[in-house]
């Protein structure tokens, strides 16, 4: 099979035909149709994250066919389905066991401990693996897989809050948008100052006000989620923050925080990080999106350019999500 492959970070994935991988127990084997392009693929490739396999296939919002089922396994071929970050836990640790399997010691997450979608077949353990609505196509539900379902844990974190800002308005905010707005929530958003595209986009999926990122917003936020991987922004979205409000820290990877006074923190407001997902999050998910509707604006990439997706990623060019097309 061709496949995109990481030998290294900091330098460029190379196409390379590989074995078509088998699946094990409890495993399947699809034929990836397509995959989208997530920032936590940008963060591998960049060296940012500490321990991925190397070589290594990036992706995990992988949209693939089975064609092949290893012992013990309860899918069909011939059906569709995603395979999402989250790749395999152990079920036992006291994590896994209080319901919060994003949080298991041991968790291995596809595209990063375990080859991804960046290719014409992957394997993943069909526990893991999510049903697809069939409202989508291959290439608009790609962008579910972890945009979505990253975004929506993040969103949930927000609990009832009324005023959301979303800061940085990419993959993950274009979709949360439209729910948060079907949620009867008021939608303030937040780009790089200066990107008025950006700031047209997210107006035309339902926020109410778009600026910059340094811009004081009409109203004092409830909440804010940040999408964008920048430090800078925790005290800069507390400064937007009404008392009581949190901010939520949805990306994998941020740099540093820099100090700020107390008094921005003061009055019960909460910041905080979300990881991973579970699979409860995964099937509520993707049972919301076609009811919204949650519609994807996705650019599609043949499988050799991946490179130039994750360069278009990391320079901030990519309108909503990208997303690598493999076959279909
Ligand atoms: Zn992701
Ligand atoms: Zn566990």
């Amino acid at each position: 099979m061709k496949a995109m492959v990481l030998r290294q970070a900091h330098e460029p994935m190379t196409l390379e035909e590989l074995a078509r991988p088998e699946p094990g127990p409890g495993q399947l084997r699809v034929r990836v149709e397509t995959c989208a392009v997530c920032r936590t693929d940008l963060h591998v490739a960049d060296g940012e994250l500490a321990d991925p396999k190397l070589p290594l296939v990036l992706g995990h919002q992988i949209v693939g066919v089975v064609d092949a089922v290893g012992p013990g396994t309860d899918a069909e071929v011939g059906q569709r389905i995603g395979i999402p970050w989250l790749g395999w836990t152990d079920g036992d640790c006291r994590y896994c066991r209080s319901g919060r399997e994003n949080l298991c010691d041991f968790a291995r997450f596809t595209g990063y401990h375990l080859d991804g979608g960046y290719a014409e077949a992957a394997v993943a353990a069909a526990r893991f693996c999510l049903p697809l609505p069939h409202e989508y196509s291959s290439l608009q539900a790609a962008p579910l897989l972890c945009a979505g379902l990253i975004g929506y844990r993040a969103l949930r974190l927000t609990g009832e809050a009324e005023h959301l800002g979303l800061y940085g308005f990419g993959a993950s905010a274009h979709l949360i948008a439209q729910v948060a707005r079907w949620q009867g929530r008021r939608v303030f958003a937040f780009t790089r100052s200066g990107d008025t595209s950006g700031q047209a986009f997210a107006r035309s999926l339902g926020a109410e006000w778009a600026g910059g990122s340094d811009d004081v917003p009409p109203e004092e936020l409830d909440a804010a989620i940040i999408f964008a991987p920048v430090g800078e922004l925790v005290p800069t979205a507390l400064r937007a923050l009404a008392k009581g409000g949190v901010v939520v820290c949805a990306g994998i990877h941020m740099s540093d925080i820099p100090t700020f006074p107390y008094e921005l923190l003061w009055g019960e407001r909460i910041i905080r990080s979300v990881a991973n997902l579970t699979r409860q999050d995964g099937r509520e998910f993707l049972e919301l999106a076609p009811r919204v509707p949650v519609r994807t604006q996705v650019e599609p990439f043949p499988l050799a350019a991946a490179n130039e997706a994750l360069d278009r990623l990391r320079a901030g060019k990519i309108t909503g999500s990208a997303v690598i097309v493999i076959g279909s």
